[in-house]
């Protein structure tokens, strides 16, 4: 086995490979705990470096006046954890054992590793609505995105007809969002009653620039380069027809990458990491620790993922320190630096 590779036991494992991960790992590895981040091996829908690998530009990350990709923003993290030492492999992990000490890791290749404490940051996956040409328009920038707040203000979506996919809080918020910017925005939604709050549902209807497209859903994408328009069919009469648009937001939720857990730690109702004690990072079980989008239901951004993962690296090193298996670490006290 390498130096650079996975030891049979581990300090600090990180589990994941978007902001909240590297930040995590940055702060570990300062604090010499030598820290091991499985960053992934990348699937159909997901690859390492998590959901901004699908973001074009980033506007909204504190430090970057000129905007960076979200590709880019990834590659400086990396890098920037393995500067101070992390230790990267290439893998998912398939299987964890929370139940005794060390916790047990299992990827889905390489052997099987014990660690004194995890750091999960596994993130979400948005929901794609999985129709021809949209997740290459996606992941090339050609005008289809999973986050309104992250691409909405680009150049070429202003003065655009926007479509807004969804009936729920995130597309109300998304088409309101999107208002700012768009000649006209279309929420298409498959029912004729919005699931969402009924203060989202009439901010969106008071708006005035937001047109509501009932009972229909995308069939297909249209647009080589760049996105020209929508394919839709009626859910009720099955009618097929066209709508010109200038970018597509799909807002249909999120799925937080928690399978591999087994149902080890507590999660929320909607399959979030369940956070027992407010403003810290600890979960269900001693020793584990969650930040960034896998916990995170409400705020989803880059910049707050990576603020949990410096709060989870800072609270598994006061837990460490405190005893690790034997200690908790104190709610009442600040995680200190
Ligand atoms: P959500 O409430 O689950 O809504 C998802 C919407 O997408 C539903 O309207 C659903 O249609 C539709 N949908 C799902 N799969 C689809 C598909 N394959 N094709 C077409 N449409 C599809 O998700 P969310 O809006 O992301 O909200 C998640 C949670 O966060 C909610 O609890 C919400 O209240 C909260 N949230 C709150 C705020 C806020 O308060 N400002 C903002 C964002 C999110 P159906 O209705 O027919 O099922």
């Amino acid at each position: 086995m390498s130096e650079k590779g996975p030891r049979e036991h581990e300090t600090v494992v990180i589990i994941g490979s978007g902001p909240a991960a590297w930040t995590a790992a940055i702060y570990a590895a300062r604090a010499e705990l030598d820290p091991l981040v499985y960053e992934g091996a990348g699937s159909r829908t997901m690859i390492p470096g998590g959901q901004l690998m699908f973001t074009t530009e980033v506007e909204n990350y504190p430090g970057f006046k000129d905007g960076i990709t979200g590709q880019e923003l990834m590659m400086e993290m990396r890098a920037q954890a393995e500067r101070f030492g992390t230790r990267i492999v290439t893998d998912d992990i398939g299987e964890v054992v929370f139940d005794r000490r060390p916790f047990v890791l299992r990827p889905r290749r390489g052997g099987e590793v014990t660690a004194d404490a995890v750091i999960v940051a596994t993130g979400a996956n948005a929901k794609w609505l999985d129709v021809p040409n949209e997740e290459r328009l996606a992941q090339s920038g050609g005008g289809v995105s999973a986050c309104a707040v992250c691409d909405g203000a680009l150049p070429h979506f202003r003065e655009q007809v926007l479509a807004v996919v969804g009936g729920g809080d995130s597309a109300m918020e998304d088409a309101l969002y999107l208002t700012k910017f768009a000649k006209e925005v279309v929420v298409i939604h498959r029912r004729d009653e919005l699931r969402a709050s009924k203060i989202m549902q009439e901010r969106a209807i008071e708006s005035g620039k937001i047109r509501f497209a009932w009972n229909k859903v995308v069939s297909e994408v249209i647009g080589d380069d760049v996105i020209e328009g929508l394919r839709l069919r009626d859910t009720v009469t099955g009618e097929e027809s066209e709508l010109q648009v200038g970018g597509l937001f799909v807002a249909i939720g999120h799925e937080p990458n928690t399978e591999f857990l087994g149902g080890q730690l507590e999660l929320k109702d909607n399959g979030y990491i369940e956070m027992p004690v407010a403003w810290r990072t600890m979960t269900s079980v001693p020793g584990v620790f969650a930040c960034g989008d896998v916990m995170d239901d409400y705020y989803r951004q880059a910049v707050s993922a990576a603020g949990t993962g410096c709060m989870a690296a800072l609270d598994a090193e006061r837990w460490l320190a405190h005893g690790g298996v034997d200690a908790e670490v104190p709610a009442e006290e600040p995680a200190g630096v």
